[in-house]
């Protein structure tokens, strides 16, 4: 291609929200054989909403929900802000009166609600830990649960495999050392996302996905979209070998992301794709941003490219 055909394609890539950093990055685009999606802010829109509760204890739900949201108060993982939010709706807004969907309660604007936390700890890819009047609370996956030895019954597994069976994220609490409840979690998946998988397959490109999620949720999500490759349960410092690895025999990879944990991803596929809402670090990593949040523009930029390099010279 000559510079003005890339200078060309930048703009029409710059005019629907694509910014391609570079002539190379949009040299490499056009030779794409893997795509690698996050799952989590990527495919699905990041609006995890709190589905279901279950007490499994003679705790009352609304303390239970007050323990579980003073824990994660300080989280910034998008499902502590779900479980915090939903929280507030349940102690906060009344649906039987009139005031419907609005504040009721000054306490509510204070945060006075939630108890006192000490010593959180965020642990990524697990879930959180504090203690509230010295009692530890620990809110995330089995594997956070089963790292700090607490038992999980026969019952609460199923419980469990049931929310994940139906594309949800079970998260698990434990209260002072006793498995409390469990809260499932719903992240719906983008409006696009099974069409540009389809556009993918179509265009001879293999679609893969990635996630800190647990297997299960995973290939319900990767089930319906109709993606075969899933890898699932990757600790945020893992998704960056999962793109080299699709690297080793010479194949041109690229990933998608929004996320702080996935820029290292980014950084290491040929082709690193941000998606535009995301932090700032995701976006200095990659090589292409994708203003709009619209997964449509993955197929844009590899377009972009394959009509730059092999049709106008
Ligand atoms: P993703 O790749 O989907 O963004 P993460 O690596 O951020 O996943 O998290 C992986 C898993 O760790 C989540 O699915 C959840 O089970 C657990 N987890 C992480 N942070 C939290 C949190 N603040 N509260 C509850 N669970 C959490
Ligand atoms: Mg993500």
């Amino acid at each position: 291609a000559t510079p003005t055909a890339v200078m060309v394609a930048t703009g029409v890539g710059a005019n629907n929200g694509v910014l391609i950093k570079g002539g190379d990055a949009l040299e490499r685009a056009q030779m794409v054989k893997y795509v690698i999606f996050d799952k989590t802010g990527t495919l699905t829109q990041g609006k995890a909403t709190v589905t279901t509760v279950k007490v499994f204890t003679g705790m009352e739900r609304g303390e239970f929900l007050t323990l579980v949201a003073s824990a994660e108060a300080s989280s910034e993982h998008p499902l502590g802000k779900a479980i915090l939010q939903y929280a507030r709706h349940f102690h906060f807004f009344d649906e039987s009166s009139t005031t419907n969907g609005t504040l009721n309660d000054a306490k509510e604007l204070n945060s006075g609600w939630l108890h006192d936390v000490s010593d959180f700890s965020a642990l990524p890819g697990r879930g959180v830990q504090c203690f509230i009047d010295g009692k530890r609370i620990l809110v995330g996956n089995r594997k956070l649960l089963s790292e700090n030895g607490i038992d999980i019954s026969t019952e609460v597994e199923n419980f469990v495999v049931e929310l994940e069976e139906s594309a949800k994220t079970g998260i698990l609490v434990a209260y002072d050392d006793v498995l409390t409840g469990v809260l499932g979690v719903a992240d719906p998946l983008k409006r696009e996302a099974s069409v540009v998988i389809d556009g993918l397959h179509k265009m001879g490109v293999i679609p893969v996905m990635v996630t800190g999620d647990n297997w299960r949720t995973a290939r319900a999500v990767a089930k319906e979209l109709g993606i075969q490759d899933v890898r699932a349960e990757v600790m945020p410092a893992g998704k960056a070998d999962v793109v080299r690895s699709f690297q080793k025999d010479g194949s041109i990879v690229a990933m998608v992301g929004d996320g702080i944990n996935d820029s290292p991803a980014l950084a290491a596929a040929d082709v690193g794709l941000a998606i535009g809402a995301g932090t700032d670090i995701a976006i200095e990593a990659a090589d292409y941003v994708l203003m709009r949040d619209n997964l449509e523009d993955v197929i844009t930029a590899i377009d972009l490219s394959r009509k730059t390099f092999s049709r106008i010279r």
